[in-house]
């Protein structure tokens, strides 16, 4: 095993020059002819992983099926954490920065639903079949490839099949991963492969805060004991004030309120009633000055109510995700584009909501990027993932992973 050094000579030249001396290596160009030739192989995996369920908070069924792959590609040190994250190495295990590749293993879909996949012709069809069975396979097919063909990496590659990403999951696979001192201070640069395509990439980490508002009273007789404050009106009174509030378009914030509870019946007044709020914003000072605005419509709500009977009041936080933006500088983002530049993609940068905010609010290095293809429907029973060209997404991630790692000869 030759003496790595932690930055190679292609690392040190700009991107542009890196990839396309990296793009005329042997061992590189067999990887191509790998991602290209194992299409079918990929498809199987794809369909393989869409049927294996992996609800937020049960996706361990999945994350076993990763680290059996992981073992067969004679990764190094793969292990599944306490969380349920798998992580493999691409080398043996030294000191030294590392590069990492994630892919979430979850899906928006509750146990129980039916995930039959189904391929006609180059299109999957499933729920999760992009979202991010696509992404899970795209890390597999690199990995699999840089094995193959020999490539040598001058940084060693962590493969990490992360929990937690989608809904209620609230970023904890990757909020793990980062908490722990080992990984935090190891990877130096994150690629995020999440669901399909090939030409964007998100720089811009939208943030978001979830509540859930109660509001409780003593309850009582509809007309025995009218007067007594009733927590549906109360917050209704919330919700209606709340709901003026004003937000900017750039940067662009939103709020929504998407669940309402509460009362038993028609003629009794409510012991509680309860909203969930969804706040939303590229910027993260805008989204504690609609948090704020939230918490005064309440407070004026609770107190609106006659003061002789006794009314609560509780928020409870349900979800947060920081927002935080790629500096323009940032070695990743250049690499991206010098890729996009080599291999005749026009890719335009995007704002969303992806494991890469925790590494991005941790001034660390992230973007995220397609597994290639093209899908739709995601978050829905008629998901889809078309593979026609996928080897070219395939292609962008196993350039951009070799510009940050550089490449031994
Ligand atoms: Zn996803």
């Amino acid at each position: 095993m030759p003496v790595r050094s932690p930055v190679s000579e292609s690392a040190s030249l700009n991107p542009q020059q890196a990839i396309t001396q990296i793009a005329e290596l042997r061992s590189v160009h067999s990887a191509f002819h790998y991602l290209h030739n194992q299409e079918m192989e990929f498809r199987r995996w794809q369909m393989e992983l869409a049927e294996i369920a992996a609800p937020p908070f049960g996706e361990s069924a999945r994350a076993e099926w990763l680290r059996q792959r992981f073992l067969n590609l004679g990764l190094f040190r793969v292990h599944t954490d306490e969380l349920g994250n798998v992580f493999g190495l691409l080398d043996e295990p030294e000191e030294g920065p590392l590069v990492g590749m994630s892919a979430h293993v979850d899906t928006v879909f509750p146990q129980g639903t039916p995930l039959g996949a189904r391929e006609e012709g180059n299109k999957l069809h499933g729920p999760g079949i992009s979202d991010n069975a696509a992404g899970v396979v795209a890390m597999l097919a690199v990995a699999s490839a840089l094995r193959t063909a020999g490539v040598r990496p001058a940084a060693n590659i962590v493969f990490i099949g992360n929990v937690g990403e989608e809904g209620e999951g609230d970023l904890r696979g990757m909020r793990h991963i980062f908490s722990d001192p080992r990984w935090s201070s190891a990877i130096r640069s994150l690629l995020v492969i999440d669901g399909a395509g090939h030409d964007t990439y998100v720089t811009h980490a939208l943030g978001s805060k979830r509540f859930e508002v109660t509001f409780h009273g003593p309850g009582g007789h509809s007309w025995s004991d009218f007067g007594t404050p009733n927590p549906i009106v109360l917050l209704s009174r919330a919700l209606a004030s709340f709901s003026q509030a004003e937000v900017p378009e750039s940067p662009r914030t939103t709020f929504n309120i998407g669940v309402i509870q509460g009362g038993t019946s028609v003629n009794s007044i409510p012991e509680s009633a309860s909203a969930r709020v969804d706040l939303r914003s590229a910027s993260m000072a805008e989204l504690q000055k609609l948090e704020q605005r939230l918490r005064e419509a309440v407070s004026a709500a609770a107190a609106s109510g006659p003061v002789d009977k006794k009314v609560s009041v509780d928020i409870q936080t349900i979800g947060s995700r920081p927002a935080a933006m790629l500096p323009a500088d940032a070695r990743i983002l250049q690499v991206i584009r010098a890729v996009d530049a080599h291999l005749g993609i026009k890719s335009v940068a995007r704002l969303a909501s992806t494991d890469a905010n925790i590494p991005l609010s941790l001034e660390r290095e992230a973007i995220t990027i397609g597994s290639g293809g093209d899908g739709g429907g995601a978050h829905t029973l008629r998901e889809w993932f078309d593979c026609t060209q996928r080897d070219l997404g395939l292609k962008r991630i196993l350039l951009a992973v070799l510009a940050l790692t550089g490449v031994q000869e």
